[in-house]
């Protein structure tokens, strides 16, 4: 999913739960409850290649997307600390995926087929209508929002 639904979703969870480290280790985990949904992703394929004189538009997006997502979290929450930590922790699977693109090792690759193809079989392997994969990043996002207002 895109990192405003995951960041969103992460500081819900901060907002929700009031023991820091299981508000840490749940949205940790979040991320890859959201990702089991079939959702659209945008395409970041040039800094998969390394191709970093194109990169420019990719990292713009992503940028964007982290953005919209703090935007978000500061217009509707309470702006306790948690909330932040919680958001930043549920982008944490992305950051080690986007580290194995870069820096392949072992563990790296390992969690990236774990995350990127287990994880995403449905959005793989599966070609759900577009409709339900925009709906599903929608109501992640609703969710959110009701969560973190409460
Ligand atoms: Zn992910």
């Amino acid at each position: 999913m895109i990192l405003l639904a995951h960041m969103l979703f992460g500081a819900a969870i901060g907002a929700s739960i009031k023991n820091l480290p299981l508000a840490i280790i749940l949205a940790f985990l979040g991320h890859y409850f959201l990702d089991l949904f079939p959702h659209v992703e945008y395409d970041i394929e040039n800094i998969k290649n390394k191709n970093w004189k194109k990169s420019l538009p990719d990292f713009s997006r992503v940028f964007l997307d982290f953005s919209i997502g703090i935007i978000i979290i500061f217009l509707f929450s309470k702006n306790q600390p948690i909330i932040y930590v919680c958001g930043f922790i549920a982008l944490v699977p992305d950051g080690l995926t986007l580290i194995s693109y870069v820096f392949p090792n072992k563990v790296s690759n390992l969690h990236d087929t774990i995350h990127t193809q287990h994880i995403h079989y449905l959005t793989k392997k599966k070609r759900f209508p577009i409709f339900w994969r925009i709906l599903t990043q929608v109501l992640a996002v609703i969710v959110s929002i009701i969560l973190l207002k409460s």
